[in-house]
């Protein structure tokens, strides 16, 4: 009985020492203080939410940016691609960036999306939380300070979901030649459930979105041709659309309609038009769900990367 007592008491002592340190150490994991390591790379992200610019290691914030930019249960391979690109473009804007007082922003369509520990626990949930952080983070560990150059200099590793098939050359969709922006086969953007996507209007609602009325009305609308498909790009992407007495660019097309990518076509029926889209995305640079694709083929971050940009190479960037 004294025994037994005697332990209780025992337990009872050690219980009031080890369980502060244990909870101070769990809430300690949980809301880590960004450390810096001497010598450390570091980047200047302005949060375009809050409006507040944090200097954080460049490594942390790779991390950030793959977590939220891929899904996490990609192969690490692609996980690994997709750190190579996000750190060149990272160390890209900061050679001449365009935000006066930081390197990068969190707006993914200005810069890169980026999701802190927080953001990241309620997008995966506390379970998933330890498991794909510590992926991710292997991923960007093991490319730690690896970039793309093009002859020398860092690239712009643009990159998009899905390819549908095949990538697009970057002259065709921002008009400019870029040497490793070239279109290459992209087969493995078949396997995504969402490789196609069908998309249904109304004439209403396609002139809604085109900003007015474009068509003639109803009783004069030439049975189908009304939409025509003035210019494609050799990968069958829209170039130049026509839709009654409207032209638009493509990408000005896929914006307003709300398509996932402007490979895209259609079809009338009586009063409505349902389109096919390929793909998601501009489909320039490295397909996403190539990438993914490649890697459960057994292709390396490095294969993933010299077919997706081709001509490029993979250096230590800093
Ligand atoms: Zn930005």
């Amino acid at each position: 009985m004294a025994r037994s007592a005697l332990l209780l008491l025992i337990f009872f002592l050690l219980s009031l020492i080890l369980l502060p340190i244990a909870v101070f150490y769990g809430i300690k994991m949980l809301n880590p203080p960004v450390q810096v390591k001497i010598g450390e790379k570091l980047i200047r992200v302005y949060f375009h939410e809050t409006g507040i610019t944090k200097t954080m290691p460049l490594e942390e914030y790779v991390v950030g940016v793959v977590a939220a930019e891929m899904p996490a249960h990609f192969e690490m391979e692609a996980l690994k691609a997709q750190a190579v690109a996000a750190r060149t473009y990272a160390l890209k804007m900061e050679e001449n960036s365009p935000h006066p007082e930081a390197d990068v922003c969190t707006d993914p369509n200005h810069c890169q999306a980026y999701l802190d520990d927080g953001d990241l626990r309620k997008k995966w949930g506390i379970l998933n939380f330890w498991r794909y952080k510590s992926k991710i983070e292997a991923a960007v560990n093991s490319t730690r300070g690896l970039v793309l150059t093009y002859q020398g200099k860092l690239i712009d590793p643009v990159y998009h979901a899905n390819g549908g098939g095949r990538t697009e050359k970057a002259a065709h969709v921002w008009g400019k030649e870029v040497p490793y922006l070239q279109s290459v086969p992209s087969p493995w953007d078949e396997g995504d459930p969402n490789y196609q996507r069908i998309l249904t209007f109304t004439l209403e609602e396609l002139q809604g979105k085109l900003g007015g009325q474009v068509l003639p009305a109803a009783a004069n609308l030439p049975p189908g041709n009304f939409i025509e498909a003035l210019e494609r790009t050799p990968t069958g992407r829209i170039k130049l659309l026509r839709v009654g007495n409207k032209i638009l660019p493509g990408g000005e097309a896929r914006k307003l309609l709300g398509l996932p990518s402007t490979n895209f076509t259609w079809e009338v029926e009586g009063n409505k038009v349902r389109f096919r889209v390929i793909g998601y995305g501009h489909g320039v640079g490295m397909s996403q769900y190539g990438a993914n694709g490649m890697a459960r083929e057994g292709y390396d971050f490095l294969s993933i990367l010299r077919h997706y940009y081709p001509g490029t190479e993979v250096v230590q960037g800093y």
